[in-house]
């Protein structure tokens, strides 16, 4: 069951209890990050809280973020992530990129380019009110996603690295998984796990229901695969 939690003025996560989308009500249009699992439910909580047209970004083409999208018709996503997007064919796609601007009047959503999570993955930054919405590549405790084809663990570390460097710009993170808001410190601890798991540092335990091992960092866990640890994607 989909529940709405007013998080700041004019700005709603839409919460499945698996992962959350973001709805960002503005003056004369609403911006929406994600669409949540397949199926009309988050359409459904936007339709209950505006009226205003919406704007969908998507943060990466997984299908927990990217289901819902066809019963909105069109969204932003880096194109590098359009070829994981169900019924592409259906869909009215628009890329977007590194400095891109979504300004829906009450918020102003500026895209950072963060692959590794998957190579199209973005975070949205608002400079003035210090939040960042962060997708899947910050989070506390996880697990974070890192098996299959579509994971880069080198691109993964460098995102971070970037992220670090832009610490004065935001004060908040809004992952889509697990806890919500996290301190931006754990940008650097989830580095730091990810260094950890590539130079083999970190405990593993086989997944029986994916093809990935769980490897348990200090602050932050993945699910992970050999071909990911390698850097043969
Ligand atoms: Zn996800």
């Amino acid at each position: 069951m989909l529940q709405t939690k007013q998080l700041r003025e004019n700005l709603y996560a839409l919460d499945d209890g698996m992962v959350r989308a973001f709805l960002f009500v503005g003056t004369d249009k609403a911006l929406l990050i994600d669409t949540g699992l397949p199926g009309d439910g988050v359409r459904a909580a936007v339709a209950a809280l505006t009226d205003a047209p919406v704007q969908v970004l998507l943060t990466h083409g997984d299908g927990d973020h990217s289901g819902g999208v066809a019963a909105f018709g069109e969204a932003w996503v880096h194109e590098k992530d359009w070829p994981m997007l169900a019924d592409r064919d259906k869909l009215r796609l628009h890329p977007l990129k590194e400095g891109d601007v979504f300004d829906c009047g009450t918020y102003r959503l500026e895209v950072i380019e963060t692959p590794g999570h998957t190579y199209g993955s973005v975070a949205f930054l608002e400079r003035e009110k210090k939040l960042l919405f962060s997708g899947d590549s910050v989070q506390k405790e996880g697990p974070i996603y890192m098996f299959g084809a579509t994971r880069n663990l080198d691109l993964y570390i460098a995102s971070q690295r970037k992220l670090l460097t832009r610490l004065d710009q935001f004060d908040t993170v809004y992952p889509s998984h697990h806890a919500c808001p996290i301190d931006p410190s754990y940008i650097e601890k989830d580095l730091e796990d990810a260094l950890a798991m590539q130079a083999g540092k970190l405990e593993s335990t086989p997944e029986t229901t994916m093809p990935c091992r769980t490897y348990r960092g200090q602050w932050v866990s993945f699910y992970c695969d050999d071909r990911v640890l390698r850097g043969d994607n």
